[in-house]
């Protein structure tokens, strides 16, 4: 039965609340080397100017539900919090009334200038990875001392996560480590974590899943593949392609524009496997449909 005028009023009043409660409280910025306070309504002029054309970073428009293909090369993410992607937000493409500011998603961004203030009601999105190591998480120094003087060399891990300001809805993002020749993959679903909680993965990983995780024995399997058959081969980067798929609603179909990614082949000896055993989807990259800025 269709909504009367005013029950969509209602509605609209109720999600304005939503936004109202949302927290303006400043935190510490999630980058390590960075550690600026920022408040939410400022994290995206403060990722734009200052982590957005960091080295090797990638810095992109991002839309519901359209996939971005990232490139993710491990030596330049050796240590700390590092922020691999700076993403803008903004809701589904070509409906401008989606954009998560004017959909009662999250608060305004204040402080834009210029050009950049095609972006005051997009999401500021940050994409995280921080080289760590199993052991990292035991709380008992001694033990973690001596298990990482014994068999640090094969506990290294990478943890990925998204932080943004605080939402009234969840956001869901899919993200995929693919080798080189889109034989296999390891993809997860996992939501979009605030930025003013902890951002240290030793502490957050053991309560919660809002993370995906690489182990250096699986980013070799998957760099091993498609190998470049002589250093003159300049054609393949060195490390491996990801995908990146943010939306709200999990039910809805990923766009897909079929000719790209013609030369990709079907996921052929597809690994499954999912962290921790937790829920896992297999997803071969549909479209190369964003491009970075
Ligand atoms: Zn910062």
């Amino acid at each position: 039965m269709a909504m009367t005028i005013d029950e969509k009023d209602q509605l609209e009043i109720k999600a304005d609340e939503a936004v109202r409660q949302l927290s303006r409280m400043p935190a510490r910025c999630p980058v390590e080397k960075c550690g600026e306070t920022v408040f939410p309504s400022n994290l995206m002029m403060h990722m734009l100017d200052k982590h957005a054309h960091a080295y090797e970073n990638t810095n992109s428009e991002i839309y519901d539900h359209m996939p971005l293909l990232l490139h993710f090369d491990p030596k330049h993410f050796e240590y700390n919090n590092c922020c691999m992607v700076t993403l803008c937000y903004g809701g589904v493409k070509n409906q401008p009334d989606s954009q998560p500011a004017l959909s009662y998603l999250s608060l305004p961004n204040a402080g834009l200038i210029n050009s950049q203030h095609k972006y005051d009601n997009f999401l500021p999105i940050m994409m995280m990875v921080c080289r760590t190591s199993w052991f990292s998480q035991i709380k008992d120094k001694q033990l973690k001392n001596e298990l990482t003087s014994k068999n640090g060399n094969k506990a290294g891990i990478y943890v990925f996560w998204l932080v943004a300001p605080n939402t009234t809805r969840k956001l869901y993002y899919t993200l995929t480590a693919y080798d080189r020749e889109y034989h296999s993959s390891r993809s997860v679903i996992r939501t979009v974590r605030d930025f003013t909680i902890c951002q240290n993965p030793s502490d957050f990983m053991p309560d919660e899943d809002n993370y995906f995780l690489l182990r250096d024995s699986e980013i070799l399997e998957l760099m091993s593949i498609g190998r470049p058959s002589s250093n003159t081969d300049n054609n393949k980067k060195r490390g491996i392609p990801m995908e990146l798929i943010i939306y709200e609603n999990p039910l809805k179909p990923i766009v897909q524009e079929k000719d790209l990614y013609t030369k990709m082949p079907h996921t052929k000896g597809t690994v499954h496997r999912t962290v921790n055993g937790k829920v896992s989807l297999i997803k071969r990259p549909f479209s190369k449909t964003t491009t970075c800025m």
